[in-house]
């Protein structure tokens, strides 16, 4: 365990109330925040990318506003986001003040008031933090946060030199604009738990990268107000009824299942991408929505088709339905492209790109 000694680097005086800077040591490398909770005993843990750098900051409450704790971390959410808080937290707010940031705001209960000389962003590890919340009445507080604070880092990281994708920049506003709130999407990560899917060269597994992918076109459709609900949101075995279950719950525009490829004896030559469809000129179109963008993505993988069948998820769904092979981990190509995450993102915002036109050709 590494411990960060945080100091208080400065603070400033304003009219009527103080705003304190808790620093933690500079770091290197710069990226988002991947979970926060605050447990039921007062302690707000965070998980974020190896050796991000990041500051804390308490401001006292005026007029009708709580006093407010706030941590800022390189790379930019693209999702803000308000979460009603419990007990002493009255609000959780998830924004980014300004751009390539991300702003994670605790607004207290107006009854509470910390002495900030007290709190200390502490790393505990290369990717976790935590911010114990000192003199915080914990009585009526229930544990509550946002992704996977126990992940081990995952085993995505096969980075190849060779070869290697060289991403262009995702650009979140040339994403098409539908209208806000009006969509329902669930996406489908395939396989999980006990069942890995395919598994492809140097043992990458089909459920570890069409989860990612999943969460990414999750992030790029809320991104453009699109409500998206996931199958999954973990790495835990799901049957297949209970994913047509879910889905045909849900009242979703669209479902759209995502798997990777594998061919039987290895053969390393086969890479490319399909999107399924069972019925439906809708089904029909939104499969070729998606392997459209798909199959644009420079120095990408090649167009295998979009193809008609009954695979189970998209059959019994009672919505307009595509199931996507992002690749054979299989391939040679593909599996060198999977491993990198610029090259999944793109895959990711593909697939977002292609929904989005559905729905604006549609409604
Ligand atoms: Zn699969």
């Amino acid at each position: 365990m590494r411990l960060i000694k945080a100091k208080i680097k400065s603070s400033f005086v304003f009219i009527g109330f103080f705003l304190f800077l808790i620093n933690s040591l500079p770091l290197n490398a710069a990226s988002v925040l991947a979970a926060w909770i605050i447990t039921s005993d007062g302690v707000l843990k965070l998980r974020t990318s190896k050796d991000a750098r990041l500051n804390a900051y308490y401001q006292g409450g005026y007029n009708n506003i709580g006093d407010r704790l706030w941590i800022d971390f390189p790379g930019e959410l693209s999702n803000p986001r308000k979460l009603k808080g419990n007990g002493p937290i009255k609000e959780i707010r998830l924004g980014k003040p300004f751009e390539g940031n991300t702003r994670l705001v605790l607004e207290f209960d107006q009854k509470v008031s910390l002495d900030p000389t007290e709190l200390k962003l502490l790393g505990k590890s290369p990717t976790m933090w935590e911010l114990n919340l000192i003199g915080l009445n914990t009585v009526n507080l229930e544990s509550f946060g946002e992704g996977d604070i126990n992940r081990k880092s995952s085993n995505l990281n096969l980075t190849n030199s060779r070869n290697r994708f060289f991403p262009h920049k995702l650009n979140i506003n040339s994403l098409p604009i539908v209208e806000n709130g009006r969509f329902k999407i669930v996406i489908d990560p395939g396989h999980g738990g006990p069942d890995t899917g395919a598994i492809g060269l140097k043992g990458v597994k089909e459920t570890d990268i069409v989860l990612d992918i999943s969460k990414k076109v999750s992030e790029y459709l809320s991104a453009r107000g699109v409500v998206v609900q996931l199958t999954r949101y973990k790495d835990v075995d799901l049957d297949l009824s209970e994913r047509v279950i879910i889905a045909n719950k849900s009242y979703a525009n669209a479902f759209i299942s995502i798997h990777a490829n594998a061919v039987k004896g290895y053969r390393r030559d086969v890479s490319g991408i399909e999107t399924y469809f069972y019925r439906g000129f809708n089904g029909e179109n939104l499969a070729n929505k998606i392997q459209t963008e798909l199959i644009k993505i420079p120095g990408g993988s090649p167009d295998r088709g979009v193809r008609q069948s009954r695979f189970f998820v998209i059959k019994h769904t009672h919505m307009p339905a595509a199931l996507v092979e992002v690749g054979f981990l299989t391939g040679r190509v593909d599996s060198r492209l999977l491993s990198q995450r610029s090259y999944r993102n793109e895959i990711a915002f593909g697939i977002a790109k292609g929904i989005l036109k559905y729905l604006k050709e549609t409604y």
